[in-house]
C-alpha cells in the first residue's frame, strides 16, 4: 500500500488527505502541521473578534482524533516538516512538543503549506507586542484577548485587503474605534475605482476611519504615524497587507519556483520531482483569462486543486481550467462580489474591452427588502466575450457573480449572457434579473444602439461645461443636482424637445440610468443624432464624486 505525507493541515492539505482516504482504503496517510489546529476555518477567523463566533475553539472544524477515527488519517500537529531529502524519499520533522527531529518516509509527498502574513521589516515598532497578523485560530485568539483583555480601543488595522476589511469590520462591530490604512487609492483591488466607492461609504457610514493613500510609517506606543505624517491613536495594530506563499521547504529542496515566486506546478499539481505535489496558496496558477501564471490566495481553488493533486496520485485524469479569481465579501449591511477581470486588468493587460455600470433594484421595487444592486460588467470588443463582473449591494451579489464566472469559465458571450434563463420570484429577484440586463446594456452598446459615457468622464463634462440633461422628476432634481445641469425629466421631454440642442453633444442622466436610457432611445427616434447616456447615472455619480 502506498504511504502519502501531506504538509499543512488545513484548507488543501486536510482536502487532500481526506480525498486520499476516499479513494484507497489501506493508504497510509499523515498530515503534518506545525501548529496547534489542523483543519479550521480560515475564512471565519475574523468572525471571532465581532462575537459572531464567539467560541474560538468552535473555529477548529476537525480535530486529529476525528481524523483517525472517521478517516484513518494520522493528523500530528506541532510537527514542521523542516527538509525534504528528495533522494532517500524522506522528510525530516522537528517536534515542538519534544524539540526534537525525526524523519518519515514518503512514497508520495503533498505540500500544501500556504502562505503567510508579510511582516516588513524595515519599519519602526513593528515587532512590539501589540502588532498582530491574523492566519491561524492562535493568532485570532490572541489578537481578540489581547483587544479585550486590555479594553483597547483604538486600533489601526495595516492593508486594504480583503482580511484588512474583515478584521477592521469585525473590530469595528465590536464597539473599536478602528482605523483602516491602505497604501493604494482604494481598498479590495478586484474592483475598480468607482465600485471601490460603494465600499469605502459603507465603511465611512458604520464609523471605520479609512484613510487611503498612505502607507505606514512608524509604530509607536499608543499610536501609528503614515508616511503622510498622520498620527493616527492605535494601542493595536494589525498587519494585513498580504501574504507570502510558503516556499523555503520546496525551494530548499530544489523544487522548481516559478515567475511569480510560488512553487511552479504541472497540469495535475506535481511540482518538477515527480512524487511531489504542490497545491493552494504556496503555488502558481495559471489565469484563464490573462493567460499566465499567477498566484491565489483563495480556499475554493485550493480545495479543487488538493482533490486533483490526489486524484492523479489514484490515476484519475484531472482538468485543468486555470483560474479567474472569484470571490466575495460581506460588509457591514452590504455584500460584494467579483469574478473575472475588472476595466483596471483589463487594461493593464491590454485587452481590447468596455464595460457596463447598471443599478436595477434586486428585487420586484414592491417587496420589503428591494434594494438597488450596483453591477459592473467587463466585456471583451468587438467579440462580445465576458471578461468580469463586480456586484455591490444588500442583496444576493453571490448569485449574480456566479452565474458570470460560469458565463466565463464557459466562454460565454454577451449574448449567451443575455438569454440565459434565470430563475424570478418577486420576493427573490425581477423577471429581467441583474445579469441579463447588463448583458442587454451592454449588447446594446456593442452594436451602438446607443452610446454612454462613463461616470468617470463626468466631472470633466461639467468642468467644460458641457450640455447635461437631468431626466428626473422636479423634486428630485430640487434636492440635489450636478452643476449647471438641465432638469428635462422623462416625463416632459416630449414636449421639450426646443430645449435639447442639436448643435453639441447632449449627455443625460436620471437616478439609476433606466430612465435616461428611455430618453436617449426616444431621442434617437426623433432624430437626435448626439445624444449620450450617462452609466451608472446619479447614484453612481454621487458615490464617485
Ligand atoms: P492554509 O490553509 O494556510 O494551510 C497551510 C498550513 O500549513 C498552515 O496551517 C501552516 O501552519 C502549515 N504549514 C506550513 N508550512 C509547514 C511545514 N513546513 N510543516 C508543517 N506545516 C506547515 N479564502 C476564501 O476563498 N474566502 C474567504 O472568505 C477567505 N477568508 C480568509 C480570511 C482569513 C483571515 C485568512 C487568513 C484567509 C482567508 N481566505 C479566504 C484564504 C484561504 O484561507 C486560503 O486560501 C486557504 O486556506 C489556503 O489553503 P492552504 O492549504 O494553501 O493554506
Amino acid at each position: 500500500s502506498k504511504k502519502i505525507v501531506v504538509v499543512g493541515g488545513v484548507a488543501g492539505g486536510a482536502s487532500a488527505a481526506a480525498r486520499i482516504r476516499r479513494l484507497d482504503e489501506n493508504a497510509e496517510i499523515i498530515m503534518l502541521e506545525r501548529g496547534p489546529h489542523v483543519s479550521f476555518s480560515n475564512c471565519s477567523l475574523p468572525y471571532h473578534l465581532s462575537g459572531i463566533v464567539e467560541d474560538h475553539e468552535s473555529l477548529v472544524v476537525t480535530n486529529p482524533q476525528t481524523f483517525e477515527e472517521r478517516y484513518k488519517i494520522e493528523a500530528r500537529v506541532q510537527q514542521e516538516v523542516v527538509k525534504i531529502n528528495r533522494d532517500k524519499k524522506t522528510i525530516t520533522i522537528k517536534d515542538a512538543t519534544t524539540d526534537s527531529t525525526y524523519e518519515e518516509s514518503y512514497d508520495k509527498l503533498i505540500l500544501s503549506p500556504g502562505a503567510s502574513p508579510i511582516r516588513p521589516s524595515n519599519i519602526e515598532g513593528i515587532d512590539n507586542d501589540h502588532v498582530f497578523t491574523v492566519r491561524n485560530v492562535e493568532d485570532i485568539r490572541q489578537l481578540n484577548a489581547y483587544v479585550k483583555g486590555k479594553n483597547i480601543k483604538d486600533i489601526a488595522v495595516i492593508g486594504g485587503g480583503f482580511i484588512g476589511v474583515e478584521v477592521a469590520e469585525n473590530l469595528r462591530l465590536a464597539g473599536n474605534h478602528v482605523s483602516l490604512i491602505e497604501f493604494a487609492d482604494q481598498v479590495m483591488t478586484s474592483y475598480d475605482n468607482d465600485m471601490a466607492q460603494i465600499l469605502h461609504k459603507e465603511m465611512v457610514d458604520h464609523g471605520l476611519n479609512l484613510v487611503t493613500n498612505d502607507g505606514l510609517d512608524v509604530i509607536g506606543d499608543g499610536f501609528v504615524r503614515t508616511q503622510s505624517g498622520k498620527k493616527i491613536d492605535a494601542q493595536a495594530v494589525v498587519l494585513a497587507i498580504g501574504v507570502r506563499p510558503e516556499t523555503t521547504l520546496a525551494e530548499d529542496a530544489g523544487l522548481e519556483i516559478g515567475e511569480t515566486g510560488s512553487i511552479k506546478v504541472d497540469h495535475n499539481y506535481l511540482t518538477s520531482d515527480r512524487d511531489i505535489y504542490a497545491v493552494g496558496d504556496a503555488i502558481e496558477v495559471y489565469h484563464r483569462l490573462l493567460h499566465k501564471p499567477t498566484r491565489l490566495a483563495l480556499a475554493g481553488p485550493a480545495q479543487k486543486q488538493a482533490r486533483a493533486a490526489a486524484d492523479h496520485i489514484y490515476g484519475i485524469p484531472n482538468r485543468n481550467l486555470g483560474i479567474i479569481g472569484s470571490s466575495s465579501i460581506h460588509l457591514f449591511d452590504l455584500n460584494a462580489a467579483s469574478t473575472g477581470l475588472n476595466a483596471r486588468t483589463a487594461e493593464l493587460a491590454g485587452f481590447s474591452y468596455d464595460s457596463v455600470y447598471i443599478m436595477p433594484a434586486d428585487k420586484v421595487n414592491l417587496m420589503p427588502n428591494s434594494n438597488v444592486m450596483h453591477f459592473k460588467l467587463v466585456y471583451e470588443t468587438p467579440t462580445g466575450r465576458i471578461l468580469g463582473a463586480q456586484a455591490i449591494g444588500k442583496g444576493n451579489v453571490d448569485k449574480r457573480i456566479d452565474v458570470i464566472a460560469t458565463m466565463i469559465m464557459m466562454n460565454g458571450t454577451l449574448e449567451d449572457l443575455k438569454d440565459v434563463e434565470l430563475t424570478y420570484s418577486p420576493m427573490l429577484g425581477t423577471a429581467k434579473d441583474v445579469v441579463n440586463h447588463a448583458a442587454l446594456v451592454a449588447w446594446n452598446q456593442l452594436n451602438g444602439v446607443y452610446r454612454e459615457v462613463k461616470v468617470t468622464q463626468v466631472r470633466a463634462l461639467v468642468e467644460n461645461g458641457a450640455c447635461i440633461i437631468d431626466a428626473r422628476e422636479k423634486n428630485e432634481f430640487n434636492s440635489g443636482h450636478l452643476k449647471n445641469a438641465k432638469n428635462i425629466p422623462l416625463s416632459e421631454f416630449r414636449d421639450r424637445l426646443d430645449d435639447i440642442p442639436t448643435d453639441e453633444p447632449v449627455y443625460i442622466h436620471c437616478r439609476s440610468g433606466q430612465r435616461s436610457y428611455n430618453m436617449v432611445m426616444a431621442l434617437q427616434n426623433l432624430g437626435f443624432t448626439n445624444v449620450w447616456n450617462i452609466s451608472g447615472s446619479y447614484l453612481g455619480i454621487n458615490l464617485y464624486e
